[in-house]
């Protein structure tokens, strides 16, 4: 287990302009697989604060900061958030965001090369509500060759694994009828 102490000595990455969108991570160093890189950070909200705080249908651009933690529990690393909100989404990623005691935490998924983009699957939750307009306000930017179009989660893929983030339109009501609908613990945090 990396101690946190070397972590800090040695930063794994660093923040500067990203191809695909805004900033981005990247390695500043060689990461081994399952090294824990960075804790998403943020103030933590309920969703009806969520909802408070963004009205998707006055919004053309999705809120990429937002985290879900459990039923009850969002990060929105818009406050007090630290460097963890830049790292983009990939539909093909070597990142990873697993929940642990309700703390979020971006782990390595393979061995990355220094000066690689830190990326991870964003999995933006789908419900019955999510449209194709709702795909098109969450396109992905990411080129790779699997890229699947949208930073939504994958239809149909009712198994999986990661932890992910949120995507406001798909707050408190809406969340309720989707309980047991893939989405464990009745929100988007799956793992
Ligand atoms: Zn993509």
């Amino acid at each position: 287990m990396a101690k946190s102490a070397e972590q800090a000595a040695a930063p794994a990455y660093v923040i500067r302009r990203s191809k695909i969108q805004g900033r981005g991570g990247y390695a500043a160093r060689a990461i081994k697989k399952g090294e824990r890189i960075v804790e998403y950070l943020g103030q933590r909200i309920s969703w009806a604060e969520a909802d408070r705080r963004y009205d998707d249908t006055k919004v053309k651009r999705h809120h990429t900061f937002l985290f879900t933690v459990n039923n009850r529990t969002i990060i929105d690393a818009a406050f007090d958030g630290n460097d963890a909100r830049f790292l983009n989404h990939s539909c093909d990623p070597n990142c990873e965001a697993i929940i642990e005691k309700s703390r979020v935490f971006i782990h390595a998924m393979k061995d990355i090369r220094k000066g690689a983009e830190l990326l991870y699957d964003y999995s933006y939750a789908r419900d019955k509500n999510t449209t194709e307009e709702d795909e098109k306000l969450y396109k992905c930017l990411c080129g790779s060759k699997s890229c699947r179009g949208t930073i939504l989660e994958a239809p149909k893929k009712k198994k999986k694994v990661s932890a992910h983030h949120t995507a406001s339109r798909h707050t408190a009501k809406k969340q309720k009828k989707t309980k047991g609908d893939g989405r464990k613990s009745g929100s988007s945090a799956r793992r």
